[in-house]
């Protein structure tokens, strides 16, 4: 595995945080628990449903969140339950970047052979440029042995190193389906009613649900108030992030500062990153950003969001 540095073209640095997403901008990318006491379903399941077991916590969603949870729940002895809409590898541009800090949090869940195999890239910092000079800003890693640095990877490759470990206790149960809804009596949430992969209604009882469903979340609207926090904004020109997924691919992430979003499909999102960004692209990178764009079907754009976090 190489050891790299993510490059960064920018003067706000405020990508340097690795994962602090501004709502109102859209993204561009291209290329390259204590003890619980067990207790027996007694409710009646919702209409057309059917009851599946108890079980001592359900988790809904098993994303990077849902599944890293189940494994330490499941570690811990907890009979778990996991519903996932859609247990094949995500093919998605977020959750790609695992700073140092990340990776020590992998280590004290058992969880650091998932960037294992999955040809993650070794990340030791950032390389800042602008105006044609640049530094390298490194992570603080001297105190800790030599595997400790960050890593970049496919997000559905890490996601489902993570599922499988997850699923390799006997006591975690990764199950497909899609929640529809809490099942909720007096405030309380008792569990949930969720649709299986051959479409059957079923509802599933715990002491404990925790959802983790993600940024669309269609089950924490009934959990949360909708404030959305707005905590900084970026200026312009915004920061070009390029860094490595696999030992092949580079991703570019252009951060665009506007609501406007360039239409991909009619080539206004090419011609914006053909005549704006790219002439702040490093010299070096230049070409390959210009085939980058130029490659079919090769940009995606993903909104950033931060939701509310402030329990009803
Ligand atoms: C553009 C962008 C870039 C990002 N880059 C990074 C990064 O580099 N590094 C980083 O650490 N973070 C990054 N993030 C943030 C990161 O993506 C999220 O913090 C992370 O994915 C959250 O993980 P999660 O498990 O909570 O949600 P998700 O990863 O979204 O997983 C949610 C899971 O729940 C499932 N699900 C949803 N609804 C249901 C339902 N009703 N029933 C059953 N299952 C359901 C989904 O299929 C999914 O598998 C980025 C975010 C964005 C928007």
């Amino acid at each position: 595995m190489a050891e790299q540095y993510i490059v960064v073209v920018a003067s706000v640095i405020a990508s340097l945080l690795g994962f602090v997403f501004l709502k109102y901008n859209s993204l561009v990318r291209f290329w390259g628990l204590t003890k619980l006491r067990r207790r027996s379903a007694l409710e009646l399941p919702k209409e057309n449903s059917e009851a599946v077991g108890t079980t001592d916590i359900i988790i809904v969603g098993a994303g990077v969140a849902g599944a890293a949870l189940a494994y330490s729940l499941g570690k811990d002895g907890r009979q778990v339950l996991v519903i996932e809409r859609d247990l094949n590898a995500p093919n998605r541009i977020a959750g790609e970047s695992l700073l140092p800090g990340g990776y020590l949090k992998l280590i004290e869940l058992g969880l650091q052979d998932c960037v294992d195999e999955i040809d993650a890239q070794r990340i030791l910092g950032y390389i800042l440029y602008k105006d044609g000079k640049n530094v390298p800003v490194s992570f603080p890693l001297e105190k800790f042995q030599p595997h400790v640095a960050g890593r970049n990877f496919h997000n559905g490759r890490f996601v489902q190193k993570l599922r499988k470990k997850a699923a390799s206790l006997h006591n975690v149960n990764l199950e497909q389906g899609i929640a529809t809804s809490l099942l909720e009596e007096n405030g309380i949430v008792k569990g949930v009613h969720y649709k299986n992969k051959s479409g059957q209604m079923l509802t599933a009882y715990a002491p404990l649900t925790i959802v983790c469903d993600g940024c669309f979340s269609n089950l924490r609207r009934s959990l949360c108030y909708p404030k959305v926090d707005i905590p900084s904004y970026t200026v312009d020109p915004s920061p070009i992030l390029f860094y490595p997924i696999s030992s092949t691919e580079i991703r570019c992430f252009v951060n665009i500062p506007s609501e406007n979003v360039p239409s991909v499909s009619n080539g206004e999102m090419a011609y914006f990153l053909k005549t704006l960004v790219a002439p702040k692209v490093l010299p070096e990178l230049y070409n390959s950003f210009i085939l980058a764009i130029e490659k079919k079907n090769n940009i995606r754009t993903v909104a950033e969001r931060i939701d509310s976090r402030t329990p009803i």
